[in-house]
């Protein structure tokens, strides 16, 4: 059997989205901007797959949604934007992340501080949560944006987003929000507070890969990276991805059908899920559930290395992950469990398992039987389990 729970990695392809895709890579394959039917015959695709995501996240006309290749580059550019608008013509100086953002944020962030503007990274509480508190403290009259998540890819963590857009708005500061990991799992209404900046990207909703976006209030300023033609306004250059914004709009359209059904029954069959995890000895999940999205699972086995269990899960068909796929290359410990202040031998043995509304029950029996077999197996070789001091092997006590 193949299981997948690597979702919050990507997701497969909804059929319906593939299927809507098709037509667009050797039927309809003109350049929208062209001046013949080829190019025309493109429009109204483009037209409705744009409406179903204006309608997705509640933006209104008057905003703006500029379609990009992926999160990486929506967050990129909201980040260098900020930097060429506020920060080198001296209007302010700061910037405000939390520490846990993807690496495409504080990668940024860390090369915008190298080009001289302050950043400060707000620390995450126990529960693996940004309090709003923090970010008021840090807001200086010197500061241009405030980034946060609305969701953590590690732990599945909800945010308190509209808290710290209200608190962004009281000073007077920009507020991005990176919401790949929200779209589609929990309700996203970029009326219902305040943002100025939001990303997404659509093979984390059941969409193609090569695809994303970047939302935008009116009036706000983006300075474009890439100059070239007219696309989008002017603010991204390059031929449009006509396939991949047809599946995008797809994606969105059917995640947010889907909605219920992952707030309910992928919830469901997550927490019966952990609780068969849980009955492991020595585990222990970070973030409550009713604080994270309904798919997220950041467990830790404690004595077994993250990467060991993957290796279990690999070889009996599981695919599961240590935490972002993006820096699962080195062997580091999760920096979420670093973050919350985990003891170091709990954190390198995080393991994430991320469901989709494609998972099934059957699927979840079949990882719960190969787990139990590896924490056996592995703490049975593990050094630093067996030698644990009694009581010390007893979940939370050891974590601050
Ligand atoms: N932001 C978050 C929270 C993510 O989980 C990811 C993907 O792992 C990204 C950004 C980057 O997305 P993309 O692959 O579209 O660049």
């Amino acid at each position: 059997m193949r299981v997948y729970l690597d979702n919050n990695a990507t997701t497969l392809v909804d059929p319906h989205v593939f299927a809507e895709m098709e037509p667009y890579f050797v039927q309809k394959y003109g350049n929208p901007n062209s001046l013949h039917s080829f190019a025309s015959e493109t429009h109204p695709g483009l037209k409705d797959a744009m409406e179903k995501i204006y309608a997705g996240i509640h933006a209104p006309k008057e905003d703006s949604v500029v379609i990009t290749s992926c999160a990486t580059e929506s967050n990129n550019w909201v980040f260098k934007s900020i930097y060429f608008e506020y920060i080198l013509t001296g209007r302010k100086n700061h910037i405000i992340v939390s520490e846990v953002e993807h690496p495409s944020v504080i990668a940024t962030a860390k090369f915008i501080e190298s080009m001289g503007c302050k950043v400060t990274y707000l620390p995450i509480n126990h529960e693996g949560l940004v309090d709003p508190q923090t970010v008021r403290d840090s807001i200086t009259s010197k500061t241009a944006l405030v980034s946060v998540m609305w969701a953590n890819n590690e732990t599945g963590a909800i945010f308190p987003v509209e808290e710290i857009g209200a608190i962004c708005a009281e000073h007077n500061v920009l507020f991005h929000t990176d919401a790949v990991q929200a779209i589609g799992k929990i309700p996203v209404d970029v009326q219902s507070f305040n943002v100025d900046y939001l990303t997404f990207s659509a093979h984390k909703f059941h969409g193609p890969k090569g695809v994303g976006g970047l939302y935008m209030k009116k009036g706000r300023e983006l300075s474009p990276l890439l100059h070239g033609g007219s696309q989008m306004g002017g603010y991204r250059s390059g031929t449009l991805n006509v396939a991949g914004i047809v599946g995008m709009g797809k994606a969105m359209e059917q995640a947010i059908d889907a909605l219920d059904f992952e707030m309910t029954d992928v919830r469901e069959m997550r927490d019966a899920f952990e609780d068969e995890l849980l009955k492991i000895p020595d585990t222990f999940v970070v973030t409550p559930r009713e604080k994270r999205t309904p798919n997220t699972i950041l467990i830790s086995f404690r004595g077994i290395e993250g990467e060991s269990m993957l290796w279990d899960l690999n070889r009996a068909g599981i695919g599961a992950s240590t935490g972002s796929a993006c820096a699962s290359e080195d062997l580091e410990s999760n920096p979420v469990m670093e973050a919350i202040g985990a003891e170091a031998d709990l954190a390198h043995t995080a393991v994430r398992f991320s469901l989709s509304r494609y998972t099934t029950q059957e699927e979840l029996d079949y990882t719960i039987e190969v787990v139990r077999k590896a924490v056996e197996r592995l703490r049975g070789i593990s050094s630093s389990y067996a030698y644990a001091p009694e009581g010390h092997k007893s979940g939370l006590d050891t974590h601050h």
